[in-house]
């Protein structure tokens, strides 16, 4: 049985496997590499995933949902129609769409994987990724941190040669920067830093907003729709803006009808703040690491956004050096999951490759604070950056006379406060009563390779107790219960995969165009429909091409306000394909 590499994303997804000596991207039902990380509800109850649902965030928002990601291991609920979902369930349907693609593609059940997760994500983020691909009948071989997949997906250096990479993972909604060390076989990752909160999608509203600004309209009164419209042309023209300048943004959605001329000074003009925030991270990990910029061999930029060539100059003056060139921004860490994959997997060709990573927070527990009762204090037992595996080992004392039992709750972070870390979990162990500060607890705090965490206290007479953050906080009942519920929700068919993204398309664009351009859009999704019902496969992927040619031009025409309104889309309802 294969066991595949995930790049689960917040904007886009996919897989890959080691196959033939080689790591081979799986194409989607669509034949695309790329699986938008969107989901949307159909009537019929049924599930899309992928770039259908992509186009119903515009047409049908109430239904859609992205960006989740974001969201892996909040409390935060999504209500699609009748439906409410958490985003771990949402990343439950991604994780199906593409293990089903997978299967498709090798002719075999897929049942396990390696899932690559921002090198930052925390404990509960981790756990949630497991609990998805858990919900999506996938066993979680490795949770492999992005960088270190973008890191191995590269070339490997020759023997005695010695780099230091700056990995810089530039998202749809989340920024990964990371020092890898490559050496002869060993891959490892000496310092990760981050922002959770900064990717594509903030320049997506920074450029909306400025455009709403600039062409006085109120951001704050528009409808989601129309927000969504303004999102998904602000998205258009950034990665417009990328190959050719200026870039003409133009919204006609309803009453609202404005247009603004676009250029890369005036994107760093306005995303200012976003562009500096990109440098703080790249910072960091070199004061983690000890190390000076100087010593940098090459920088690899990864990641949807990195496509921007204003981040890539920003970057590369930031750091005085130019990233390195035919490095797939998109794909380098699905293919490293792939790889690691393989790995996994005991491929002959990859037994000597090593891949070493690191605890990205710092783990500790509560201790007193004696000069503020009030606020307990972090004590580190796992420092940030420590490379995993890792076993380490504190010692606490009793604080009260006569103490019965000690209550050690365990936190993630940074924070010198407890209030201001992360919270994990609690165990209790019974201590035999004496004297304050006579009894101790040892406390182990253990960290594999697959980031499992494990914490275990020992009393001074041996009795202990332990505690496992596997699955993040449901039992495995409720796991069980809630897999169940998901599986009778079906996936859209996949044989119709591409019929229903060209109708998503039409619908969208039905709801953001009015008179006559709406007219001929609505007799297109009445034709296409009728020619679906005849269930020809020829006449239909005919019908396809000819609706997606027609509706490429209006997207033309959307975007480009001197083309004329409803006439020259050359295209005749009533001609047969
Ligand atoms: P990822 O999460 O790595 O798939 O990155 C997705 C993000 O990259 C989204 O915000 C996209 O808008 C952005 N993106 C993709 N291609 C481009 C491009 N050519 N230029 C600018 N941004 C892009």
């Amino acid at each position: 049985m294969a066991i595949i590499g995930i790049d689960l994303g917040t904007t886009n997804s996919l897989a890959a496997v080691w196959r033939n000596h080689r790591v081979e991207l799986i194409p989607n039902a669509a034949g695309e590499y790329l699986t938008p990380s969107v989901v949307s509800v159909e009537d019929d109850g049924s599930i899309l995933v992928g770039q259908a649902a992509k186009e119903r965030l515009v047409s049908h928002p109430e239904r859609s949902a992205a960006g989740f990601k974001r969201d892996m291991g909040t409390g935060r609920r999504f209500h699609l129609g009748e439906h409410v979902f958490s985003p771990e369930e949402l990343s439950s349907f991604i994780l199906r769409s593409l293990r089903e693609d997978a299967e498709r593609y090798l002719g075999e059940a897929v049942t396990e994987a390696v899932v690559s997760v921002p090198a930052y994500f925390a404990e509960g983020q981790r756990a949630a990724t497991k609990r998805a691909a858990t919900l999506a009948g996938l066993r979680v071989e490795r949770l492999l941190n992005e960088p270190s997949a973008a890191a191995v997906a590269g070339e490997r250096v020759r023997d005695d040669e010695q780099k230091l990479v700056l990995v810089f993972d530039f998202g749809g909604g989340t920024l990964d920067v990371s020092l890898v060390e490559l050496f002869e076989n060993v891959v490892s990752v000496t310092a990760v830093s981050g922002d959770v909160h900064l990717g594509g999608r903030d320049f997506d509203t920074a450029i909306a907003r400025a455009f709403c600004q600039e062409c006085g309209l109120d951001w704050t009164r528009l409808s989601p729709r129309q927000r969504g419209n303004l999102l998904h042309q602000a998205e258009t023209c950034k990665v417009a803006l990328s190959s050719r300048e200026p870039v003409l943004m133009s919204v006609m959605d309803g009453e609202i009808s404005a247009s603004l001329i676009l250029t890369s000074e005036w994107l760093l003009r306005k995303c200012g703040t976003l562009f500096r925030r990109m440098t703080a991270p790249v910072r960091k990990v070199f004061l983690d690491a000890g190390t000076p910029p100087s010593e940098l061999d090459d920088l690899i930029m990864v990641g949807g956004s990195s496509r921007m060539p204003t981040v890539r100059s920003y970057i590369a003056r930031f750091l005085k050096r130019e990233p390195l060139k035919n490095y797939p921004p998109d794909t380098a860490i699905a293919r490293g999951a792939g790889i690691c994959a393989g790995m996994k997997a005991y491929d002959k060709e990859l037994r000597d490759l090593i891949l070493t990573d690191i605890c990205p927070f710092t783990l500790g527990v509560d201790v007193i604070n004696q000069s503020e009762p009030g606020r307990l204090l972090m004590s580190p037992i796992i420092e940030r950056n420590s490379v995993l595996p890792t076993s380490r080992m504190g010692v606490y004392s009793t604080t009260r006379d006569n103490q019965d039992k000690v209550e050690i709750r365990i936190y993630q972070g940074e924070n010198r406060y407890c209030a201001d870390n992360t919270y994990l979990g609690k165990m209790e162990l019974s201590v035999p009563p004496a004297p304050a500060g006579e009894q101790s607890v040892r406390i182990r705090f253990t960290y594999d390779v697959n980031g499992l965490f494990e914490a275990e206290a020992v009393n001074d007479v041996g009795e202990r107790t332990r505690l496992l953050l596997r699955d993040g906080d449901m039992t495995e009942e409720e796991v069980r219960s809630r897999l169940r519920e998901l599986e009778k929700l079906k996936l859209h068919p996949r044989e119709q995969a591409a019929n229903r993204e060209v109708t998503a398309r039409g619908e969208r664009l039905y709801s953001v165009t009015v008179g006559q351009t709406r007219y001929q859009v609505g007799q297109i999704l009445d034709w296409f429909q009728a020619q679906m019902t005849t269930q020809d496969p020829l006449r239909i992927a005919n019908a396809r091409r000819k609706a997606t040619h027609f509706f490429d031009q209006v997207e033309r025409y959307l975007q480009d306000a001197d083309f004329p309104e409803g006439e020259g889309y050359g295209f005749d309802p009533e001609e047969e394909p």
